[in-house]
């Protein structure tokens, strides 16, 4: 199998000839911002992004060092020297984007960040991006990351709040700051339950709010705690933080993909949801092949597995490597 044209050099993206790194961390000339989370982002001479991922940069970074933004809109073909750059929606989180790059001799090469085929209420819906070579996540790439539909996972936390309301407690329901925590909000929100964000959450509630997502009946979690009758959401490193202890009798619920693996990793909750961000295996397979990629390289998490499964689909599939290690064979 032919190299893939964008290298891994020291575990940064790099189109290869250019100067153009996607989700570098590290300062770069020029960088793709797929979306803001931490692993993710970084403070680049010229960022690429959509205009929600530049907004919940400016939040998460500030504005020290910021370099010159060119923001980008979904399905909008726009130069970069001689490539022609396309984004599309990626589902994973507001203004999160898969690129897709037009090579100068016509290749096209898609780079999925981190994707999520599933429906959402917060996030613009993932679209299938037509290419060559795909780059695609596998977080989730083992064949046993199989989701419950979203809805059924959805139902199963509103069970965990009503029971927790009924009993006269205080439902805590624990999911990433950016992301996780709008789309349950907006969902127990909209569906009339009065909820109370971490300050945390809250300031990216705002960003949120600002980029055209209205998130009903949340309000910020003070120090005077929540009151009879209402959610709490609080990213999950802090549902032991003091904030939260003193939310008495609570109960708490941590929403994440990995719950598949047991509740084991969550000492300290209640109950544990598969309620994920990212796509499951089955959903990486089916959006590999919808592309219509003859070669596939898999990064993040469980890249060999998802390889070898994309190979046994008939597909031209292998983990991407480190340059620097290929060079030497
Ligand atoms: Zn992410």
């Amino acid at each position: 199998m032919r190299r893939s044209p964008i290298d891994l050099v020291a575990g940064e993206l790099r189109v290869r000839g250019t100067g153009l790194y996607l989700d570098a961390r590290r300062r770069r000339p020029c960088g793709f911002v797929s979306h803001a989370h931490a692993d993710h982002l970084g403070r680049h001479e010229r960022t690429i992004a959509t205009r929600a991922t530049a907004a919940l940069a400016r939040h998460r970074l500030g504005d020290r060092k910021a370099g010159e933004v060119l923001p980008a809109d979904y399905r909008t073909p726009f130069g970069l020297g001689e490539l022609t750059l396309e984004l599309f929606p990626a589902g994973h989180v507001l203004g999160s984007a898969q690129i897709r790059i037009t090579l100068p001799g016509g290749l096209t090469v898609g780079y999925t960040g981190d994707l999520c085929t599933e429906p959402t209420r917060t996030a613009e819906p993932a679209e299938v991006m037509p290419c060559d070579v795909l780059l695609m996540e596998s977080t989730f790439g083992l064949p046993r990351y199989v989701f419950p539909p979203k809805e059924e996972v959805l139902a199963a936390v509103r069970r965990f709040v009503d029971e927790t309301l009924d009993a006269g407690a205080t439902p805590v329901l624990l999911g990433y700051s950016l992301g996780k925590a709008q789309e349950v909000l907006k969902h127990f929100g909209e569906l009339g339950y009065p909820c109370r964000a971490h300050p945390t959450i809250h300031a990216v509630n705002e960003v949120y709010e600002a980029q055209g997502v209205p998130l009903p009946n949340v309000r910020l979690l003070g120090a005077e705690g929540p009151e009879k009758g209402e959610v709490v959401v609080a990213p999950p490193q802090l549902g032991r933080s003091a904030a939260i202890s003193r939310i008495r009798p609570r109960r708490t619920a941590v929403l994440t993909g990995w719950a598949l693996d047991g509740a084991r990793w969550f000492g300290g909750v209640d109950a544990s949801f598969p309620l994920s961000d990212h796509a499951d295996f089955p959903s990486l397979l089916r959006y590999a092949k919808a592309t219509g990629a003859s070669r596939v390289f898999t990064l993040h998490g469980h890249a060999e597995p998802l390889a070898r499964e994309l190979r046994r689909e008939g597909l031209g599939a292998e983990p991407l490597r480190e340059s620097a290690q290929m060079e030497l064979w």
